[in-house]
């Protein structure tokens, strides 16, 4: 008989207290709502977030609530639907959108449903994926597509990120510098090189992720701490600069260069989240170079996801040397410790690995 029916404890991993840390435990299965569904989690993946939480940083103080289950990627097949759930099934194999949108504000009855008014965060105000079953109501879920296995369906959220920053505006055949190459610069990478960029740069000072970049396609990749970047992307561009500027480092110093070296009229998309307020010379580089700036945060909700699994289940993209790790649910701690010494691409907790890559 299924755990889940009989009110059974499940483990998982939770933030309880407001000092640094976390802790695996015993709780019970979450109950659900007549438009909610049970999901039994095949696969959660690790994001920057969750090591914020873990670290009680600033940001973390002043978002974060405990006690709550942390994690907000996953795959999962879902176990049981509340009495009013219409669109998925027992047995179907889901992941979510993150943010929980409310449906009903100005931004989301106007598509622009990633800025919802009141979305709240899986994961972060809503118990999330780091356990063995999660509670969704059904209009988040994502039911994902067959051929695409558990370790590559958990990572569609950040995957989505780095689609709406690459796809802001067109890259075929456009020259293009990628700042950051953490697990979303590197699925950039992937998305630019599918979509017929001619020219990839990508720059950071971690030497490992840089390895993984070259087998993601890229052209050239940069330490920033070793070589000169801008000099590097003017000598590549024939001094011209690049098209197309993707930030995912969230570096003051690496966006001021991208604006440097990128090309008048061109355009930059920022995903990289900053610690303070940046600096840049907004008329020698923005506006007398009449660029074009987007600011990207979340995914297109729907849109991306169906871009996002295209990608994937095509193999116009291949993110399997981004996953580096993967580790039991019970080892989270060697995961976000990989994440903190930038050892890694994306780190994987596999949960209930049943449909593991053939
Ligand atoms: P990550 O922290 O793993 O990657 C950032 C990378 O930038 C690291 O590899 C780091 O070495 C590199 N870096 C640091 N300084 C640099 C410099 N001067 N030049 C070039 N690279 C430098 O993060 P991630 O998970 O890949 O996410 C990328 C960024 O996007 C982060 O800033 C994250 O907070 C942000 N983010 C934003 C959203 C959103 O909705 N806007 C969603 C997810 C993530
Ligand atoms: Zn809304």
């Amino acid at each position: 008989m299924a755990r889940e029916r009989r009110g059974y404890r499940m483990k998982a991993v939770i933030k309880k207290k407001r000092t640094k840390g976390m802790a695996f435990v015993d709780v019970p299965i979450p109950k659900i709502g007549p438009r909610d569904v049970l999901i039994k989690i095949n696969a959660a993946s690790i994001c920057g977030t969750d090591v914020h939480i873990y670290d009680w940083t600033r940001w973390a103080q002043h978002r974060f609530t405990p006690p709550r289950i942390i994690g907000h990627e996953f795959v999962g097949d879902v176990v049981k639907v509340g009495d009013e759930v219409t669109r998925v099934r027992v047995g179907d194999r889901v992941s979510a959108e993150s943010h929980l949108t409310c449906g009903y504000c100005y931004q989301c009855n106007n598509g622009n449903s990633e800025v919802c008014r009141n979305f709240r965060l899986l994961g972060v105000d809503h118990n999330g994926t780091f356990a063995e079953f999660l509670a969704l109501p059904e209009h988040v879920l994502w039911k994902n597509d067959q051929d695409i296995p558990d370790e590559w369906a958990t990572i569609q959220e950040p995957f989505g990120n780095a689609v709406d920053t690459v796809l802001s505006e067109d890259v075929s055949t456009k020259t293009v510098l990628i700042l950051g190459a953490g697990p979303i610069g590197l699925f950039a990478a992937g998305i630019a090189k599918a979509c017929g960029a001619s020219l990839v740069i990508i720059s950071d000072p971690n030497n490992y992720r840089l390895a993984i970049s070259k087998k993601m396609g890229v052209h050239i990749a940069v330490n920033p701490r070793k070589q000169d970047l801008v000099q590097t992307v003017l000598e590549a561009t024939h001094h011209n600069g690049v098209d197309v500027v993707l930030e995912f480092s969230g570096n003051n110093q690496a966006l001021d260069q991208g604006l440097k070296v990128l090309i008048p009229g061109g355009r930059i998309s920022v995903l990289g989240i900053y610690e303070r307020r940046v600096n840049i010379d907004l008329n020698k580089d923005v506006i007398f170079k009449k660029i074009r700036i987007y600011g990207v945060t979340g995914r297109k909700i729907f849109s991306t996801w169906y871009k996002t699994s295209r990608f994937l289940s095509s193999g116009l993209v291949n993110p399997g040397p981004i996953i580096t790790h993967q580790f039991p649910l019970k080892d989270y701690e060697k995961g976000m410790k990989l994440m903190k010494d930038g050892k890694c691409g994306k780190v994987i907790l596999m949960i209930h690995d049943e449909h593991k890559r053939r």
